[in-house]
């Protein structure tokens, strides 16, 4: 019987066990491209499956893991051969389907993309869900006619994962990038990344007018509730707003001013079912806008075993930037 090393998910009486164990080959799902996993990533989507604190878990057992690099080890689809280097992100992996935190997995051909040319592993999953999702919302707000000239581009959650990779990634693009953080003290690391200015979050998590003062032309929000309503809000005539968190809350406690009185406009960011067209334009920015000697300072390697505990960390706030895990 072949196994292979994995983070294993089980249902319990009273929740769920998570452990590193073998995986019995026959266990993997469907699919028509195997894969040698070489590295993962940590998302906050990944520490709420690992900790069980929201239902990201639809079947079980289930292997976590939403992002994975690898090698193509055995193809039946004909747009991948043995040999290939894929990158995998979302589709339901680590949440319906047996996900990234394992030495082999088995997917549909269709999610996958291809490795940039000039991309190595490691630097592919430093960028991750986080990083795509980023490259997503610039790519959003790029759409909508939003350039630097409009002003400042706001990053709410900027030390987290998206919002470090947003903040590179809009300060490349020429964007006047304020960093929006409750770790003051990460001012140095935001600099390094790109950010122009640095806030403290409390300026935007409790209760506001409709309308602010206007104060960007853009943002990047990767933590929702009255975060979110504060920065439309504060959002200048014709500007726009790439949500795509929610590490603050789900719910959304504003007003229509903004929208009817200054014509923001709040655009939808989804990573996981994003068309495969959209996914790999994403990848080809990354590959190409991304400054790595500017983000070698983002980056924390761990090994699949100590992925358990990274979960919780990144669920408490304490992760930052991005976690590569060497499979
Ligand atoms: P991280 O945990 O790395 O970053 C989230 C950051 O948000 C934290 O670092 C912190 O930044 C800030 N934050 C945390 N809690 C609060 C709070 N209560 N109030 C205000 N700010 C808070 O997570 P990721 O960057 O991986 O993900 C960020 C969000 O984006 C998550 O909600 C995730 O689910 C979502 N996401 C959505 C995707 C999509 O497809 N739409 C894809 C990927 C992620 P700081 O310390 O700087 O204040």
């Amino acid at each position: 019987m072949a196994t292979f090393k994995a983070i294993r998910i089980e249902k319990a009486d009273k929740g769920q066990t998570v452990a590193l164990a073998d995986f019995d080959e026959n266990e993997l799902m469907d699919g028509d491209v195997t894969v040698a996993v070489e590295w993962s990533t940590l998302n906050y989507k990944d520490g709420l499956a690992l900790t069980g604190k929201a239902p990201v878990v639809r079947r079980f057992p289930m292997i976590p893991g939403i992002d994975f690099v690898g090698t193509v080890e055995k193809s039946t689809n004909p747009d991948w051969k043995e040999g290939d280097r894929v990158i995998l992100n979302g589709w339901g992996t680590g949440e319906t389907h047996l996900g990234a935190y394992a030495q082999k997995s088995r997917v549909k051909g269709e999610w996958l993309v291809p490795l940039p040319i000039g991309m190595t592993g490691r630097e592919a999953m430093a960028v991750g869900t986080a990083g795509y999702t980023a490259m997503l919302s610039l790519l959003a707000l790029e759409k909508h006619g939003i350039t630097p000239k409009a002003g400042p581009a706001l990053v709410t959650g900027a030390a987290g994962g998206v919002g470090s990779v947003a903040i590179a990634l809009l300060a490349k693009a020429g964007f006047h990038v304020i960093a929006s953080t409750g770790r003051v003290s990460e001012g140095d690391y935001l600099k390094k990344l790109g950010a122009a200015e640095i806030i403290d979050r409390a300026e935007l998590s409790a209760p506001g007018r409709p309308l602010g003062k206007e104060r960007w032309a853009c943002a990047v929000d990767s933590v929702g509730s009255q975060t979110l309503a504060n920065v439309l809000s504060q959002t200048k005539y014709g500007g726009a707003v790439a949500a795509c968190g929610l590490a603050g809350g789900m719910d959304l406690p504003s007003s229509v001013a903004p929208f009817i009185l200054r014509g923001v406009a709040l655009l939808g960011i989804d990573s996981v079912m994003a068309p495969q067209a959209l996914r790999r334009e994403a990848w080809r920015r990354l590959a190409t806008d991304l400054d790595w000697s500017r983000l070698q300072s983002m980056v924390t390697e761990i090994g699949l075993d100590q992925v358990i505990g990274a979960g919780s960390d990144i669920l408490d706030g304490k992760v930052r930037g991005r976690v590569v895990v060497k499979i």
